[in-house]
């Protein structure tokens, strides 16, 4: 049976320690986890905790099953010593492994410069402590809260402000909000969208510097226009880097793009040779997908953490002939402004967007995106219900664009 240990408690690592036991396997399994918290779920940190609906102490994630496991918590990995195989540990111990999971997942960019993002009132969002320190700002009544980046997370977060009734600015350095995941016609709507829910949104501009009063609590926001802005919050949701350095010096292809591996989760070494024994799932892989000509693909999505887990597991107890590769197509969701975005595919493959039901104006339609004529992709605002309708489309790589359901003339693509 061997020993398989898992280094990254969260989402990948609990999901994936879940299916190994369901699978049978009955060796020795030990998770290892920088962070001293049981695995929890980090969607409603930016939703329902900063909303005050949910504590954030109160979000562990549910478990499907009990796990029979050593916990090491509140101990990060810190290298990989391939020939011996074994994990070093921050403490100084090893732990021997036969089979490895790399589920470290990713963490947030920081402010750029160290000493303004040390000013208090300067916050990223990825941890139950990120979230926690937010709400309690909020909570403050600030007089201005200033998001500066405006994918997923930054859009969900200027939600979250208008819903409290806070004043805030949403700096967006490119053409709208959400463009890199869903292009720029769905970025032009999500813009009227906030900016309809009273968000000051300012897109092609950044922000130069932060500066603070002589307590170190941030004051003031210069943007890259030449305007200045008075807040007393300023939320940095820069994107993410992936947690790859306790790997550096091991000979995995581990980079900037997270850690390589192929469909069935098989991390690459640094000659792009597979690996027979470590295994990568969740934020931190990347991977190529059938369904987008083998491309190399880095997800940070709730769905395909579970789903790589899920793979990972199998194929680490299961024989060569038995192994399944990661087929599931991505999905994601996100809430904010009162509407529900469900998507499916990878919709920034496509270079072309149809809308297929309901009605842009109102934020209530589902669009499909296309690459070669072929639908890769599908983005749902408050029409989740008919996800599985393209999903099935996208899996058969049905011609774009596809017809709305119960239709058979496909729409016009949008200009
Ligand atoms: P992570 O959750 O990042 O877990 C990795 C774990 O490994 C962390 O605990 C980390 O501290 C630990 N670790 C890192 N390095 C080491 C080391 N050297 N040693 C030991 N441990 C280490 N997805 C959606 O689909 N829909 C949403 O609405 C959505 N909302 C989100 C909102 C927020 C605020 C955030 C932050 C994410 C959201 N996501 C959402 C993304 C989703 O949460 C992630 O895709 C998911 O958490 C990935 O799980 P993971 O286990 O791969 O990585």
């Amino acid at each position: 049976e061997g020993r398989i240990v898992i280094v990254g408690a969260s989402l990948a690592g609990l999901r994936a320690a879940e299916a190994l036991r369901e699978r049978g396997f009955h060796g020795s399994l030990t998770l290892i986890g920088d962070e001293p918290h049981e695995p929890y779920d980090r969607p409603p940190l930016s939703k329902q905790v900063l909303q005050g609906w949910v504590r954030a102490d109160h979000t562990a994630l549910p478990r499907m099953r009990a796990v029979d496991a050593e916990w090491r918590l509140g101990v990060a990995a810190t290298g990989l010593d391939r020939v011996n195989r074994r994990v070093l540990l921050a403490t100084g111990d090893t732990v021997p492994y036969d089979r490895l999971l790399i589920a470290t997942g990713v963490r947030a960019r920081p402010w750029p410069n160290p000493a303004e993002g040390a000013l208090r009132g300067v916050f990223t969002v990825r941890t139950r402590e990120d979230a926690t320190g937010l709400q309690a700002a909020l909570n403050a009544h600030p007089k201005r809260v200033l998001v500066v980046g405006s994918g997923f997370i930054g859009s969900e977060l200027a939600s979250v402000c208008r819903e409290r009734g806070v004043p805030v600015t949403v700096a967006e350095r490119g053409g709208g909000p959400l463009i890199g995941p869903l292009g720029g016609v769905i970025g032009d709507i999500a813009a009227r969208m906030q900016r309809g829910a009273g968000v000051d949104l300012r897109t092609g501009v950044s922000v130069r510097s932060l500066d603070g009063d002589s307590e170190g609590r941030v004051r003031r926001a210069c943007l890259s226009d030449g305007t200045t802005l008075d807040v007393d919050v300023v939320v940095a949701s820069l994107g993410s880097i992936r947690n790859v350095e306790w790997l550096q010096g091991a000979g995995l292809a581990a980079g900037f793009w997270g850690v390589g591996c192929d469909a069935g989760c098989r991390a690459f070494d640094i000659n792009g040779v597979v690996t027979d024994n470590i295994f990568v799932a969740g934020d931190v892989a990347r991977q190529p997908h059938v369904l987008y000509e083998y491309q190399f693909i880095s997800m940070e999505h709730w769905d395909n953490a579970v789903c790589g887990a899920q793979v990972a597991a199998n194929n680490m107890i299961s024989l060569e002939t038995e192994r399944r590769p990661h087929l599931p197509l991505p999905s994601f969701w996100s809430a904010q402004f009162g509407v529900n975005i469900k998507g499916v595919g990878v919709c920034s493959f496509g270079d072309e967007i149809a809308f297929t039901q309901g009605c842009p104006e109102n934020y209530r339609f589902a669009a499909v995106y296309g690459r070669r004529g072929r639908i890769v992709g599908a983005v749902t605002f408050d029409h989740g219900k008919w996800l599985p309708y393209y999903a099935a489309m996208i899996e058969r790589s049905a011609p774009f664009p596809a017809p709305p359901p119960g239709y058979d003339r496909a729409p016009d693509p949008a200009p």
